[in-house]
């Protein structure tokens, strides 16, 4: 399978006044033909660098895709220093000279000659035409490169790369790939310890390839494979998928772009089970998120935010024995919250979130530990411990999640 090297040319680049998004577009779109990106280059408009980077490449990739200088000015000189290094001349091409020759002369303005510089091709090189622009791109083969050669303002390298370089890449790497991948979503386990537990795959595997990344409290796995036919693309994909599963399947929630809070809110909805919350250092974000989703109102019938240990006596009615002798922290409080919400709101299930948000530790508890309390009609209502860190907000969000993932295990056990 060939490479390619992504090649930005601009100082405004390496000045960090634009950012590089051409070579995230183009990446994206190779990934699709199934070449291998394996080198993202940006060098400043300089001739003496801009050589060097280009010979860096030529022992690395196999296909080379300049962005940016093409246009008119000094300091474009992308086009100019690739020809003098393959030592090739410079020629018009008449198709772009008409096209900047007309354009001045239906608005009657006098052409400058530094104009007629973009519709100037290296000689031999297949013209890119420029549907927004006048500056011409170049598909160049040579010693075993490709070289291409596209404008640098999105608006018209875009339009350029897929109407016009990407069908000749993919003619010349054998035809379409298809590109096949499948998302994997975990919660309750780290990213490191996901791509420690998966390293030999990530680390071995050329096709599928697996790439983790870290979510808000949540890892996602992408598995991509290519191949020549979608089901044998799907098959090898498959084939990762359950060896990634048989390590950590237990984490696993969900497939593709979808959350927990919604896939968890989808289950209640379709298995029409009402639903109540009492939220003591979340202070709402549970109800917040469940409210995200449209329809809710079926089975969502409300809930409390109870943040000090007076209004989990006074509006939830949590006994002033439990506060007292087990105190906001503990599973005997968890377990009435969620207990007395369910009764006061009526519902089928009632869950409950009380701990120590931190920075600072409460009531002997380190910052991070919390209680979530799950009361179900008809079954024995849970308290669940979880220790996390010292960053509040953190802990506020990752505690919705879990909140999330527990009603998700246990719609999962009592399906
Ligand atoms: P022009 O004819 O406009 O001069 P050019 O091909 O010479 O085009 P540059 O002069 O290098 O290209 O860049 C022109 C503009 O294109 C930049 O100011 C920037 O807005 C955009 N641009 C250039 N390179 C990139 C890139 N790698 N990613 C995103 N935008 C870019
Ligand atoms: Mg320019």
């Amino acid at each position: 399978m060939a490479s390619a090297e992504i090649i930005a040319v601009g100082t405004e680049l390496l000045l960090g006044q634009i950012v590089n998004s051409n070579a995230a577009f183009i990446s994206q779109e190779l990934a699709a033909d199934g070449i291998y990106v394996y080198h993202h280059t940006v060098v400043g408009d300089n001739p003496e660098r801009l050589k060097e980077v280009i010979k860096i490449a030529e022992n690395r990739s196999d296909i080379l895709i300049f962005t940016g200088g093409l246009g008119p000015t000094e300091d474009d000189i992308t086009k100019q220093i690739l020809a003098k290094h393959l030592k090739k001349d410079l020629v018009t091409d008449q198709f772009h000279m008409n096209k900047i020759t007309e354009y001045f002369t239906s608005r009657s303005r006098t052409m400058t000659e530094n104009n007629k510089l973009q519709a100037v091709i290296i000689e031999g090189s297949t013209v890119l035409n420029n549907d927004y622009g006048f500056a011409a791109g170049m598909f160049l083969k040579e010693n075993n490169h490709t070289y291409i050669l596209l404008p640098g303002p999105p608006s018209e390298m875009k339009p350029m790369f897929t109407r016009y370089a990407n069908p000749l890449i993919v003619n010349e790497n054998g035809g379409k790939t298809i590109l096949e991948s499948k998302i994997l979503r975990f919660f309750g386990i780290g990213e490191s310890q996901l791509a420690a537990d998966l390293n030999d795959l990530i680390v071995t595997q050329v096709n599928p390839t697996i790439a983790t990344y870290a979510g808000d409290n949540e890892v996602v796995v992408r598995v991509t494979a290519t191949a020549k036919t979608k089901e044998e693309a799907a098959k090898l994909v498959n084939e990762t998928e359950q060896e990634i599963l048989r390590r950590d399947g237990t984490f696993l929630y969900g497939y593709g772009e979808v959350s927990l809070p919604e896939l968890v809110t989808a289950m209640l909805l379709e298995r029409k089970i009402t639903i109540s919350a009492a939220e003591s250092f979340t202070a709402g974000l549970f109800q917040a998120e469940i409210a995200r989703f449209p329809g809710i109102s079926k089975i969502f019938k409300g809930g409390m935010v109870t943040y000090s240990a007076e209004t989990k006596q006074s509006i939830l009615e949590v006994s002033s024995q439990v506060i007292k002798e087990k105190g906001v922290v503990s599973s005997e409080c968890a377990s009435e919250m969620a207990d007395n919400v369910r009764r006061l709101c009526n519902t089928d299930i009632g869950i409950s979130f009380t701990g120590v948000a931190g920075p600072d530790s409460l009531e002997g508890h380190p910052a991070g530990t919390i209680w979530i309390g799950l009361s179900v009609k008809n079954h024995q209502t849970e308290a669940y411990q979880f220790v996390y860190g010292r960053d509040r907000n953190h802990n506020r969000r990752r505690a919705v999640k879990q909140g999330f993932q527990l009603i998700k295990q246990f719609l999962d056990a009592n399906a």
